[in-house]
């Protein structure tokens, strides 16, 4: 089938494009002499993990527990959860998804006393270990703990606790994965964890307090921290790329990213041709977010894409748009944002050369729980 032939809206991706971006990130991560374990919260489906530790990744990263149960029924076997969970019902769904796969590694990243104790108390009851990543405040001030006396204090809980084992640090700074220019943004992103690493360098040197894993990094920080020691980066939308992302420059230029390509795409028909200069298609913010901005329409870079709200995109035609599009006519949309873009889509199809070639359900879809 062709690519045009498929009902829209559709989600796709070019897979030359995707195994390129995969390729790329392997290469560019095996130079600085680091691990990657991708963000799989771009993505959710367990065939594009296995992709990705084919080509080299050492296990994966999902950010709600949810993900880690699509990920591991689906056979990826290095689980990082890179959120905090708390409460009852999510401690017993951590030891649980354990339970069934005993012989995984599923770390589970927390920022507090209260997490090391509750989660040890029930990993230990049901004979488990859960090993824990601490994560520090990296200049986003979302979750972490400063790296200070707190953090020697926590360490040392969970060495002292049955249940829990201490893995290592996640030091993210997400706030800055989008700042414009290659130099600039390595220069911040340095500098936001400048601190955390003075500490874990200075005050983390016995044994039982170094860490094993130093965690984090993105698609745009992934190259910033070179003489840093942090063990692995967790770079997850470089697989499909977004307009976003395209726009932070690389280290040719400062306001395209060449390394990697937009991959992910959605096609999408028009529906309604009101106006000469208004034109309107099958794909809303339930189709393309606009969190990070708007949609482009792909080899037409004089057409407007606005939200026409849910279910509905209105293009503005330039009176020189010629020749006008027509009802039924389809076009390929560029998202603004990977992840928002993908979560409302319950399949992703690929495409190799205009032929659709695979469909994937998007597995963790929803699973933000
Ligand atoms: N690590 C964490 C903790 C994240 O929250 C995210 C994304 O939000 C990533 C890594 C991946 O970042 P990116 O998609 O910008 O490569
Ligand atoms: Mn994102």
């Amino acid at each position: 089938m062709k690519l045009e032939q498929l009902d829209t809206p559709a989600l796709f991706v070019d897979l030359d494009v995707l195994e390129s971006n995969l390729e790329a990130m392997q290469q560019r991560i095996n130079k600085l002499g680091v691990k990657l374990r991708p963000h799989t919260k771009a993505h959710k489906i367990p065939a594009l993990a296995q992709m990705q530790i084919d080509r080299g990744a050492s296990g994966i990263c999902v950010a709600k527990l949810g993900e880690a149960e699509v990920m591991a029924a689906g056979r990826i076997k290095d689980i990082l959860i890179t959120t905090p969970i708390a409460g009852e019902t999510k401690y017993q769904k951590l030891i649980d998804l354990k339970l069934r796969h005993p012989k995984i590694t599923l770390i589970q990243v927390i920022d507090s006393k209260e997490h090391v104790l509750a989660i040890g108390n029930m990993a230990k009851n049901a004979g488990v270990t859960i090993p824990l990543i601490i994560e520090v405040e990296s200049g986003q001030q979302r979750c972490g703990l400063d790296a200070d006396e707190g953090l020697i204090a926590l360490i040392k809980l969970i060495n002292s606790t049955a249940g829990v084992s201490y893995e290592g640090i996640q030091a993210y700074s997400g706030h800055l994965q989008h700042t414009k220019g290659y130099e600039q943004r390595n220069k911040v992103a340095r500098a936001a964890v400048k601190d955390v690493f003075e500490f874990i360098e200075n005050e983390l040197t016995e044994d039982d307090l170094r860490p094993s894993i130093i965690s984090g990094g993105g698609t745009g920080t992934f190259e910033a921290y070179q003489g840093l020691s942090y063990t692995e980066i967790q770079a997850g939308s470089y697989i499909f790329m977004d307009n976003a992302y395209q726009k932070i420059g690389d280290e040719h230029q400062n306001d395209i990213n060449q390394q990697f390509g937009i991959a992910l795409k959605v096609l999408t028909s028009v529906i309604s041709h009101p106006k000469p200069n208004r034109a309107v298609v099958d794909a809303g913010t339930k189709c393309l977010s606009i969190d990070m901005g708007v949609a482009e329409v792909e080899s037409h870079p004089d057409i407007m894409y606005q939200s026409g709200g849910d279910e509905h995109g209105i293009l503005h035609l330039p009176s020189t748009h010629c020749p006008e599009l027509k009802l039924g006519q389809k076009l390929i949309m560029h998202p603004s944002h990977c992840d928002t873009t993908l979560h409302n889509f319950n399949q992703l199809v690929g495409v190799r050369n205009g032929e659709v070639v695979t469909t994937w359900q998007i597995e963790g879809r929803g699973r933000s729980d």
